[in-house]
């Protein structure tokens, strides 16, 4: 360390004594930041963010819904329709684990014994007939997971939808495992909810894990939470409140010397971003090869579902499932995210007071935004103009 120091002195002073810089003791403080930042942790490149570098904006619903996703049975005429949506802000993160929920209860519907192996990805055993036809409704992150875990349990799926990505919520999330994001209203978590969640976060989770190491669909990633105080006492990041699941590493309060920021306040924390685009498209290809058939068809009520060939229906359609089944619990919550030209070199998140950035592929996503209630679904350049300068005065002052 005294080495460091005086080797710092030195340098400093040799730059002063050829003009570069003056050696003063804030000369000196920085030059020894950049260096301990150096040695103690990695470097973070410079994000490179104005309003100028803003190449697509867009507004997406998430369906929230009050008393949590709806995951149940309902007998609809000659069809049995089994609901799966109202996801919140937890749709992408929760997909997977969902979606075996979803199918349990269409096996359920077909006399089939729930055991644990039909609540894992693969089911143990095959249908006892090869024509078992499920159609399912939507084609978002739920639809898609929900028809390949039919597919995988030997279900032969049709998917019916409005609509396809790009021009579905699903394409307009910012892609981070947020299990619990907007998911329910804290006094409606009942022990049921509590036990199915538990089972839908495992069982996503873990899909998760396998599909690490395919490229960039999956990625473990840093966030950087700059902060002008630290958390109040119990204001836990929700990935913290959930600690008590053990899949995600605590969040760090870190020194001076471990972070670029200005700010003196900074939190880092790991976890997973998904690569929205790639992974739907993936889904889709997936749903096709397996011998899955996309219908593009708009439902206008309940009875639309009973019209279909297919006796057994699963209900994806997200926000839209409001104006079919008239849920009184569902509401949009609109999120609006700015996408700025990509930057490979950028492998970390910055959150901070009224946005946050996300690293992907189609662009360093930034967003922050929660209107209840709202259904607009058009861009506001206000919103952008202030997402984009909060998180543009954090990256200007990175090493300085
Ligand atoms: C800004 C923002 C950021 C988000 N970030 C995250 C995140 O980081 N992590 C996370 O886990 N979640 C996130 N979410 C939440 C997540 O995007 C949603 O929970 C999820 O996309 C819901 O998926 P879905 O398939 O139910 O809905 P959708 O993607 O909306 O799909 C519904 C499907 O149903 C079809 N459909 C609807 N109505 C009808 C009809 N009447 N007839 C026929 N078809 C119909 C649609 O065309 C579409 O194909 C975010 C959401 C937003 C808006």
């Amino acid at each position: 360390m005294t080495n460091r120091r005086s080797f710092i002195k030195k340098s400093v002073a040799a730059g002063a004594a050829l003009g570069f810089t003056a050696c003063t003791p804030r000369a000196l403080r920085l030059a020894e930041k950049q260096l301990n930042i150096q040695h103690s942790s990695r470097y973070l490149p410079k994000l490179r963010i104005s309003l100028d570098r803003v190449v697509k904006e867009t507004v997406g619903l998430r369906p929230y819904r009050t008393l949590g996703p709806r995951i149940e049975t309902e007998n609809l005429g000659n069809t049995t329709l089994v609901h799966n949506y109202g996801h919140g802000g937890s749709g992408w993160s929760l997909s997977w684990g969902s979606a075996a929920v979803a199918a349990d209860l269409v096996d359920t519907s077909w006399g089939k014994e729930i055991s644990l192996a039909t609540t894992s990805l693969q089911s143990s055993a095959l249908p006892p007939t090869a024509a078992r036809k499920v159609a399912v409704v939507g084609c978002g992150v739920i639809g898609l997971t929900t028809a390949r875990m039919l597919q995988r349990r030997g279900y032969e799926v049709t998917i019916y939808t409005k609509a396809m990505a790009p021009d579905i919520t699903s394409s307009k999330a910012t892609g981070t495992w947020s299990p619990t994001h907007r998911l329910i209203e804290s006094d409606q978590i009942t022990d049921t909810f509590r036990d199915t969640f538990k089972q839908m976060h495992q069982t996503s989770f873990l899909a998760f894990q396998n599909l690490l190491g395919l490229g960039d669909k999956v990625v473990w990633t840093d966030t950087y939470d700059v902060r002008q105080e630290l958390r109040p006492h119990g204001d836990l990041p929700h990935n913290d409140q959930y600690a008590f699941m053990n899949v995600l590493p605590k969040s760090k309060l870190l020194n001076d010397k471990e972070h670029p920021f200005k700010e003196s306040v900074v939190y880092r924390s790991t976890s997973m971003v998904f690569n929205i685009p790639s992974l739907l498209k993936m889904y889709t290809d997936d749903f096709l090869r397996f011998g899955g058939t996309v219908k593009i068809q708009e439902f206008k009520r309940l009875e639309d579902f009973d019209a279909l060939p297919e006796k057994c229906v699963v209900n994806c359609t997200g926000i839209g499932a409001k104006k079919i089944t008239d849920d009184p619990h569902l509401t949009p919550i609109s999120g609006q995210l700015a996408f700025v030209i990509p930057q490979q070199e950028v492998n970390y998140r910055i959150a901070t007071k009224g946005a946050y950035t996300i690293n992907r592929q189609d662009g360093i996503v930034v967003g922050g935004t929660h209107k209840m209630g709202s259904w607009n679904t058009t861009p506001s350049r206000e919103d952008t103009e202030k997402m984009v300068l909060a998180i543009k005065e954090v990256a200007d002052a990175m090493y300085s």
